[in-house]
């Protein structure tokens, strides 16, 4: 095996040559601590940057750390955060641009399965892009040779188990396998979210992922507090929301919106200081919203659209600009097409015709295609075993059907269901099963192509650039990191192949169960890519506009 001795002495020799002389270096180069491998080599230095990976021998992390699946993602994305922070000390060579710079792909808030970091038995792989120097189109060798062999490898001592935070390493890890415990718990006692006392959930601007300085700390309402154990960090109480049918009420500005959006965000597990750190939401979970100009692909809307003008059937439904009460019809379907147990939604972003009927334009308007989802709830609840938390000001139709109703004000909730039932009267029967049709996909009408060549990419949180698409996954709120959108590329292709002869949600199913055996890095051998949840994998493809069922 080349060692790096030897790649030290390949990169002076190049020095000042074409910068396809790079080409010849792919490969792996021993080192005595640190072994480096260069995996795919750019072609110019405009290009996208490198795929290269450093072997850490002797890393001495304690086992117990990686012992299940959850701890070692956990363990993983905590070592990429100070193998990022050692990078971005590293004094800078190779000039400006691209040349030089090294892309370590560590995330941010959430806790998440990242390809950046792995554990190979006794090796620990960290996985980066490196724009390999240069001077205009020539090898800059003597930088690169610095780079490589001498400061990479120094940033990646930062790792070993003597030279980590141990005791923040530790925390990170505990606080992502509580979150997967609490996950379990809820389902085991019938609740759908929990927010733990003292939360603090509001951002500090709508584009910052830090808390607000100063907010109100979350307090439970006496009559929803639960009191949770955990593993490692003792016993907790907050507000454990049950099942069901719950509203979250309160005028303008008192904080709905951003309950709404931390239990969005509590489906993942968050960092150590981000105050978000006790929300814990089932992971089947979904927010759904309406969706102005979205394709919708033979989607059985009569549950919620029939008897359209001009005898428009529904039954199988596809349009490739859909409106706001149609698409939010599409997206509460096709989370309940792939397992979503419970759905979420802000009155903010829900056309407000799918989701109550006024009882006196009722009376007026008689021609009326559209079921609202107040219509619903009940059924969803009691028969499909699926929950509803709506945020709604503006609405009473919901209070009727409201299992709670929790009423914020200056950001401190309170439950006021009895009041609540005193206005609405007595809750209505359960009502009609949603008839639910599966969809089987066309394999084919995936594609990757673009011309004579292959586009999957992920452009930042909100688009996903397949074949000759640009799909719009701005309406995916729960989407937490551009990584999983470049990870959604991939796993679409993948699903390909389970999508003959078997439903969406089957297909969906066999391809994540495919992930998780094979890891994301088989699927896509690249540095930078987070396991996202089955749930923007199957809105990303619904959003798909060549997408064809049946
Ligand atoms: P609503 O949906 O009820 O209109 P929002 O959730 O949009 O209200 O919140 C209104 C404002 O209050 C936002 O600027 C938000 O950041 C802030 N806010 C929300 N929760 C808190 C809190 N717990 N402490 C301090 N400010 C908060
Ligand atoms: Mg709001």
């Amino acid at each position: 095996m080349p060692s790096s001795d030897d790649l030290r002495a390949r990169l002076r020799s190049i020095d000042g040559r074409g910068y396809g002389a790079y080409k010849d270096l792919k490969g792996r180069w021993d080192g005595r601590r640190v072994s480096l491998c260069l995996d795919r080599i750019q072609g110019d230095p405009f290009a996208a940057p490198s795929k290269a990976r450093l072997l850490v021998q002797g890393h001495g992390l304690p086992e117990d750390l990686a012992s299940t699946r959850v701890r070692r993602a956990a363990l993983c994305d905590a070592l990429l955060d100070a193998f990022a922070e050692a990078v971005e000390a590293l004094p800078r060579v190779g000039g400006s641009g691209k040349s030089g710079r090294v892309l370590v792909d560590a995330g941010g808030a959430e806790i998440l399965e990242r390809t950046g970091c792995a554990l190979e038995g006794d090796v620990l792989e960290l996985r980066f892009r490196v724009g390999l120097p240069a001077k205009g189109r020539r090898v800059l060798g003597r930088a690169a040779s610095q780079l490589l062999c001498e400061l990479l490898p120094r940033a990646s001592e930062r790792v070993r188990w003597e030279h980590v935070d141990q005791a923040a390493v530790r925390e990170h890890v505990e606080l992502a396998e509580d979150h997967a415990l609490l996950q379990a718990e809820l389902e085991a006692r019938g609740l759908v979210a929990f927010v733990r006392d003292g939360s603090i959930l509001p951002r500090e601007s709508g584009v910052s992922p830090h808390p607000l300085p100063g907010a109100v700390p979350f307090e439970s309402p006496p009559s929803l507090r639960v009191t949770l154990p955990t593993k490692h960090h003792g016993e907790v109480t907050g507000m454990g929301l049950p099942e069901g049918v719950t509203v979250i009420t309160g005028g303008g500005f008192h904080g709905k919106t951003t309950l709404l959006e931390a239990l969005e965000a509590g489906v993942y597990p968050h960092v150590a200081g981000d105050g978000r750190e006790w929300v814990v939401t089932r992971s089947s979970a979904v927010k759904v919203r309406s969706e102005d100009g979205r394709s919708i692909a033979g989607v059985d809307l009569r549950p919620f659209v029939r008897d359209l003008p001009g005898g428009r059937d529904t039954a199988a439904f596809s349009t490739p600009d859909a409106s706001g009460s149609t698409s939010l019809a599409a997206a509460i379907l096709e989370a309940l097409e792939v397992g979503a147990s419970a759905l979420l939604l802000d009155e903010d972003t829900c056309a407000t015709n799918l989701l109550v009927a006024d009882p006196r334009m009722r009376e007026l308007v008689k021609k009326e295609p559209l079921t609202p989802l107040v219509a619903h709830v009940r059924a969803l609840h009691e028969v499909h075993g699926v929950s509803t938390l709506l945020v709604t000001g503006a609405s009473s139709e919901y209070l009727a059907v409201a299992d709670r109703v929790l009423l914020l004000e200056d950001c401190v909730p309170r439950e006021v269901t009895e009041e609540a039932r005193a206005l609405a009267g007595a809750k209505p029967a359960a009502g009609e099963p949603l008839a639910l049709t599966p969809r089987t996909i066309q394999p084919r009408s995936i594609d990757s192509r673009r011309g004579r060549r292959e586009r999957v990419r992920g452009r930042g949180l909100r688009e996903l650039e397949l074949g000759e698409e640009r799909v719009d996954l701005g309406a995916l709120d729960q989407l937490a990191d551009p990584s999983q959108v470049r990870a959604i590329g991939p796993i679409l292709l993948a699903l390909r192949k389970h999508a003959e002869g078997a439903t969406l949600r089957e297909a969906l199913e066999a391809t994540m169960a495919e992930v998780e055996a094979r890891g994301l890095f088989a699927l896509d051998p690249s540095p930078d890519l987070a396991l996202p949840r089955p749930f923007e994998v199957a809105a990303a493809l619904n959003r798909l506009r060549s997408l064809r069922t049946g």
